[in-house]
């Protein structure tokens, strides 16, 4: 089998999520956004998809390396795409190499008729998930308030979440960044659940050394489960500064660049206490599943960062790490249950225990809306 062809379709759909002027997500308003469909296409007519990678990479720097490639030559075509990034990081960066290495793995999938967590070596066949919030607002009623956050997190207990994950505030929002009114929200959120549902909270990424030590210091009273990123991740060292003198498990390295690699440089300096990254951090399942076998082999959990469904699948393939599925990113006014107009079903279906269940059709298991995308492709 041979890859023929690497195409990317435009589309359009209404959204009803919009970024701040720091590029977090709240709602707002309708209006039209567009999506893209990635297609590696083999003289066998088996293809593989994947859903938001940009034309412009894809089509000067990924198409030239795919083509002719024998699909099912993971691992050769990621060295590759990894080694192209020298120079070329700025546009061929790791979420790009996600969407090639997702589609290829959906690809063998399509043509194995087996779903990928098969492929890469079943554990298990559902996932405990957390409901993840959006960042803090200030829209009446939305993510305004500690009390706001409270009662968002018994309406997700009462879904049958059993863990719960708070984004805060950040900039551009007024008061942010706040220690203090952080603390409020995971007091009032503790408060409202009561002792036994596993929280986590994910704060503003530029405290100080000092702020974030007072925060961990205020959630480890609150029983908080971890803490992620609350510090620039390039200074390792401030890591293991406050790993060192918390109880509360520091969940890291998120979005520093460096694949394995740099989880690796943090597991042996003890910067953090769970391992973790996602598909988009770590340019897709294959390095995914390495980073896993890693923290494993250190016998140290990797929590998964950020849905959809290669995160899934490769969850569903991982031994003792990975104990949750993020699901998100929720908000009181959004309804996360409506699949997306591209797709006929939701990719983390979640049943009323808390657990999410990874799709058995073949690939990443993705019901795409063909139709759906070809009526709205905007040409180009
Ligand atoms: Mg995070």
């Amino acid at each position: 089998m041979k890859i023929v062809d690497v195409v990317v379709e435009t589309f359009t759909y209404k959204s009803r999520i919009v970024r701040d002027s720091e590029g977090h997500t709240h709602p707002g308003p309708e209006h039209d956004a567009t999506q893209t469909l990635l297609r590696i296409v083999t003289d066998k007519g088996v293809e593989g998809y994947s859903f938001g990678a940009s034309p412009g990479p894809i089509a000067h720097l990924v198409k030239p390396i795919l083509i002719g490639q024998d699909p099912f030559y993971r691992e050769r075509i990621w060295q590759q795409l990894k080694e192209r990034q020298r120079l070329n990081l700025a546009t061929l960066y790791d979420g790009v190499l996600a969407y090639v290495d997702m589609a290829l793995w959906d690809l063998a999938g399509r043509a194995l008729n087996q779903p990928v967590y098969k492929l890469l070596g079943g554990y298990r066949d559902k996932v405990k998930a957390y409901a993840s919030t959006m960042c803090g607002d200030d829209l009446p009623g939305g993510l305004d308030t500690p009390e706001a956050y409270a009662a968002f997190a018994l309406a997700c207990k009462a879904r049958g979440y059993t863990a719960f994950k708070l984004h805060t505030w950040q900039p551009p929002m007024p008061g942010a960044p706040d220690v203090k009114r952080d603390l409020a929200a995971c007091a009032a959120v503790r408060e409202a659940v009561g002792p036994d549902m596993v929280l986590m909270l994910d704060p503003f990424h530029y405290y100080s050394r000092e702020e974030a030590l007072a925060l961990g210091r205020g959630l480890e009273k609150l029983g908080f489960f971890w803490m992620e990123e609350p510090m620039d991740e390039h200074s390792t060292s401030s890591y293991v500064w406050l790993a060192d003198q918390l109880d509360l498990l520091i969940c890291g390295p998120e979005t520093a660049e460096g694949k394995m690699q740099t989880r690796a440089e943090w597991i042996v300096r003890g910067a953090a206490d769970i391992s973790r990254g996602g598909v988009g951090d770590l340019g897709g399942i294959t390095p995914l599943m390495k980073a896993a076998h890693l923290s494993e082999a250190f016998g140290m959990r990797l929590e998964v960062h950020g849905g959809g469904p290669g995160n899934l699948h490769a969850l569903c393939a991982m031994g003792i790490s990975g104990e949750f599925y993020e699901r998100g990113l929720l908000h009181p006014f959004l309804d996360y249950e409506q699949p997306p107009p591209w797709l006929n079903e939701l990719p983390d279906p979640m049943d009323d225990q808390g657990y999410v269940h990874v799709s058995q059709r073949p690939g990443l298991g993705l019901n795409i809306n063909f139709e759906y995308v070809r009526a709205h492709r905007v040409p180009g």
